[in-house]
Parts: structure tokens; sequence; C-alpha cells
């Protein structure tokens, strides 16, 4: 007997656990009831195609109702709602256009997905908004924009979809804002890889409200009017809504199916909810941090795909396991990154790591190459055994390189340690020999084994600059004139020994450079001569970074 699999959603999880059932039981009878009128589309491409950058609607539809039914021999069934879920029956019913359809399962796989968060605004249900989420989404926001040559855009929360929407608005030629209600847009990442990303966005002229929330829209003779907790009012032609998503749970609630306290459908390795004859997965269901080893929601794409393959291979009885997550996620804007793998240092500390934490700057490849640029990393470790939690990172270029390296080590359990002895392919125009990975893992060890003597510029900002110190730049003169922080004394790296009188023995030394080199270099001579010297890590770029937020 051929078995009945029924899979609700057909997108990210929902298709991929199609495929991955059809290649493994060519018997299997596999039915995908997708709400929407595509399935398996790019929802993550919308932005794209919505600013022009994807010219072409196609692209973002991977596959049509008759390529997918014909490539995995699916039985696809569009515009059609799954409404509930009888388990003792082990049937599904569904609204069709032409009526209700009940349909017998013996695996059910739910990847319904999530929905969108509408945050507690005054009047927002009665102003037009857009949302990104679904194809109609984004050729409604390019019909609008066609006939209505909109001039201005006001995008509701910073996070990856708000940021991409604003690209888009950016590429369409409109006058855009984003406000995001915490203190900074992207807050699940570093904050000042954070910033650096939100200082991109406004220098290419995009103006980003962060620590203010929206309470009230009305709308006045074709425009909406938005008004901010700090008082401002924003008129604007558009409105976008991106305010987070929830998992999608209402079918797996209403059938009595564990509901975990993230808010997510409860599954285990095997995407098994508490019923074994019905899995779930993607953005519906919880996933175990690796790190943590607590329970949370993620939702991204990967995961999702990833999910959707082990449901499908073990509804057809092969047997298959999606262990959990650490959280690696990149955010894009017009050829900036900002990314981050495994936890931040505050995500360390509250679940209960020994954390610390360093700053580095390199070029992505090496110096003397034309066109390097700078990528910024934030490194966090466990102290006592050096194990790599987490790494934050922007730039322009070698962001994402440097970030899913940073994921293999963190899920390969390796230690900062390890990471100065990794072997990376190098030649001038791809990276340097000393990759930044390398770096960050001697810094991180330099602070580990005291050898560095690293003070992080918060400490610096906040406790160590209202002692009475000596602040000292090793960088060049003209680095100096061009800008030093206030009260510096220089003197130059190459020329230390012989001006070591400047120096007041006396006192504490802070020394900086432009990033953390040619400080760690200073303070080890410093040391060697009975100095109290610290190195500030990340140097000057860090400090003036974190300055901005401390
Ligand atoms: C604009 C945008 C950009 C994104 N960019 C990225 C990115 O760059 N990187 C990244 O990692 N992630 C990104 N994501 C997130 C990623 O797309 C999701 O994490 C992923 O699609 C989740 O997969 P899923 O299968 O769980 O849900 P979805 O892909 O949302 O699919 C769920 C489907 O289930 C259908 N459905 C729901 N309920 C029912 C029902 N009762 N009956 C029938 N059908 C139902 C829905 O219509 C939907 O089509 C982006 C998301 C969006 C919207």
């Amino acid at each position: 007997m051929s078995k009945k699999i029924v899979i609700v959603g057909g997108v990210a999880a929902g298709a991929t656990a199609a495929a991955k059932a059809r290649r493994l039981d060519e018997k299997a009878e596999i039915t995908i009831i997708e709400k929407g009128k595509y399935i398996s589309f790019a929802n993550c491409g919308l932005p794209y195609y919505t600013g022009g950058i994807i010219e072409e609607r196609s692209k973002i539809l991977l596959h049509t109702k008759k390529t997918f039914s014909k490539r995995f021999n699916a039985n696809v069934m569009l515009e059609t709602e799954c409404t509930g879920v009888d388990r003792r029956k082990k049937q599904v019913i569904c609204e069709t256009q032409a009526g209700i359809v009940e349909l017998n399962y013996d695996k059910l796989i739910l990847a319904p997905g999530a929905s969108m968060i509408i945050p507690p605004i005054e009047g927002i249900s009665d102003v037009p908004f857009f949302t990104m989420r679904t194809v109609d989404d984004a050729d409604s926001v390019k019909e609008f924009i066609e006939e209505k040559k909109p001039e201005t855009a006001v995008i509701i929360g910073g996070g990856f979809i708000g940021i991409e929407t604003a690209e888009a608005m950016m590429h369409c030629g409109i006058k855009t804002t984003i406000i995001e209600a915490a203190p900074e847009i992207m807050p699940q990442f570093n904050r000042v890889v954070a910033q650096n990303l939100r200082e991109k966005i406004e220098n290419s002229g995009i103006t980003v409200v962060c620590g203010h929330f929206v309470t009230k829209a009305e709308e006045n003779d074709g425009k909406v009017i938005l008004s901010l907790s700090n008082g401002v009012s924003y008129e604007t032609d558009m409105v976008f809504l991106s305010t987070g998503v929830r998992p999608k749970i209402k079918l797996a609630r209403e059938a009595d199916l564990e509901i975990a306290e993230t808010g997510g459908i409860a599954v285990n390795e095997k995407m098994e909810t508490s019923d074994p004859d019905i899995y779930a997965a993607g953005d519906a269901v919880e996933k175990l941090n690796l790190l943590t080893g607590k329970k949370q929601l993620l939702p991204l794409a990967g995961p999702a795909n990833r999910e959707g393959r082990t449901a499908g291979a073990n509804a057809v009885g092969v047997e298959a396991s999606f262990p959990g997550i650490i959280g690696t996620s990149i955010v894009g804007f017009d050829g900036f990154a900002a990314a981050q793998t495994g936890l931040t240092y505050e995500q360390a500390i509250a679940a209960g790591f020994d954390a610390d934490y360093i700053y580095t700057e390199d070029a992505d490849i090496s110096e003397y190459y034309p066109g390097y640029k700078f990528v910024f990393m934030v490194t966090v470790f466990d102290k006592k055994t050096k194990r790599l939690l987490g790494m934050s990172a922007s730039g322009k270029n070698g962001v994402d390189k440097r970030i899913d390296t940073a994921a293999v080590a963190i899920q390969a359990k390796m230690t900062v340690e390890d990471l100065q002895n990794l072997e990376f392919a190098y030649a001038p125009q791809f990276a340097a020999a000393k990759d930044n990975l390398n770096i960050a893992g001697y810094v991180a060890m330099n602070k580990i084994n005291g050898n560095g003597f690293l003070v992080n510029p918060e400490y610096y900002l906040e406790t160590a600059s209202k002692t009475d110190h000596t602040l000292l730049d090793v960088r060049t003169v003209i680095e100096y004139k061009i800008g030093a922080l206030e009260g510096a004394l220089n003197v130059y790296l190459n020329d230390i020994r012989k001006k070591i009188d400047k120096i007041d023995p006396s006192k504490p030394v802070y020394i900086y450079c432009a990033v953390g080199m040619r400080g760690h270099q200073a303070v080890r001579i410093l040391r060697q001569l009975g100095y109290e010297a610290y190195n500030i890590s990340g140097g000057i770029e860090a400090i003036n970074r974190v300055k901005k937020i401390v």
C-alpha cells in the first residue's frame, strides 16, 4: 500500500519536504495544500524583485504547479486552505474554491510558516499599508509605485525585511525612512555591527529613527501620517509594516498538538510533533539552540529547508534528524553586509557562559592588493573553555566568508585557539596570509592568556578613562593629526624605545593604534620595561564606534 503524505504549506519547508519524500519513496501519494496562488516561490527574493534588482518576475517563481507536479509527481492544491486536522480520522479538512474537501493521510507535515505581527498602533488597520511576504504583496507594491509614483515611504521595523525593503525603495527613487522601536536596527545583532550597518544606510540618504515607536496612524488626503512616541510625525505616501513574525500554530493548537513555551509547535529531532503521525517544520516550529541548549524561534530559510527535508524523509520511513541551530544570518544593503553567527556577548552571558569578546578589523584580502576593504569583527568566546561562541562582522567584502567559516567552527565546537591555526586558501587577491579569522584567534588567545593585556573600549570609556592614566596613541604623527582621541599622547610605535622618557612610568598606560595590532607591539615593549600598560581592543576604530553607544 502506498503511503498518503499530506503537506500543509508549499513554500520553503513544505516544498522541500515533498521533494525529499518523493526522492525517497516513488510510490507515496504526496499532496501539497497551499493557501496562496504559488508554490515554492522565493520569498527571500521579493524585496529585490520589488526594487528592480531582480528584473523578471518569473525568476522568483521557482516552480509552477505544473513543473512541481511533474517533477515530483505530487498533487499540488493551490488556493486551498487547510482549516482543520482530525487526528482521530487522520484527515485534514480543506477549503478549496470548489468547496470543502477532506483528505486522508498516513503522515501529515505541517509547514504553514509564520504570520506577521501587527504592532498595537492606534488606527493602523484603518490606513493602507504594505507588507513584503508573498508574491501578491510584491505585485501590489510594484503596481502602486508604477501607478501612484509615490515620493516617500516609511518602513516600520528595522529588521532584515525592513532593511531589504528600504534598499528596494531606494532603488525605486523613493525617499525612505525606517522607524525602529529598539535602540538600534537589527536588534538581535551585535550593537556595534548593527550601528555600522545603520551608518551605511544613512549615508545612502535613508533616514533611520531608532528608539521611538509609532503610536498612531491616520490617513489624510491620500497620505498616511504616522505619529511617533517622541512627538514627531511623518507624512508619507507609502507605509510598510515589517515588525516581525510569529509561528502559525492555529491548526496545530486546534488539533491539540503540543505548543511550546516559545510559541512554536513543539517537535523533536525528527521534526515529529506530539503526534507521531504529524511532523512540523519551518517558521512554525521551535528549534533547539545548540550553544545554549534552550529552545527558541528562528524564522529563517536555511533551518526551514533542512527541517522540511528531515520531516519529508521521516514521513516516508527513512530516519533523518535535524539537530538544531546556532543562529547564523546576514543582511545586505547596497553592497555592505552585516552578519552574525552564534551568540552575541550579551546572549552568551545570559546563557551562563563565562564570556568575553574582542574587536578586530583587518583587510578582506592582502592590503597591498588593489581594492581591499576592511572587515570589522567581534569575536565572542568562553574564557574558561576557550570555545568560540559567536562572531559578528560588517563590511563591504568578505563578511559572508568569515561568518560562514565561524559558523562551521562553532558547530564543530572549536576554540579560539583552533582559529589561530585554521588553514585557508590564500593568494593576495582572495585573502591575506594571516586571515581575519586567524587574527581573531591570536587576539582572543592574547586576551585569554594575558599576553595582550587587552581591555575592551567599553571598559576604557566607562571606567579606565575616569582614572589617572596616560592615553597613548602609537600611530604615526600624520594619523594622529588626522584624528586622535582627546588628551592622547602621540609616540609612534617605532620611536617608543628611544622616546620612552616621554611616557610616565608611574601611571597606567592605555594604548591605542588604528585597529589594535601596533598597540599590541607597544604593550609588549612597555610591559617588558615595567609599565602597567594595556592595549585597547580594536584600536581607535573600535573606540570611536563604541563611543557612540556607551
Ligand atoms: C521578504 C522576505 C525575505 C526573507 N529573506 C530571508 C533571507 O534573506 N534569509 C533567510 O534565511 N530567510 C529569509 N526570509 C525568511 C524565510 O523566507 C522563511 O524563514 C521561510 O520561508 C520559512 O519557511 P516556511 O516553509 O516555514 O514558511 P513559508 O515559506 O512562509 O511557507 C508557508 C506557506 O504555508 C502556507 N499556509 C499557511 N497556512 C496554511 C493553511 N492553513 N493551509 C494552506 N497553506 C497554508 C502559506 O500560504 C505559505 O505559503 C525572508 C522572508 C521574507 C518574507
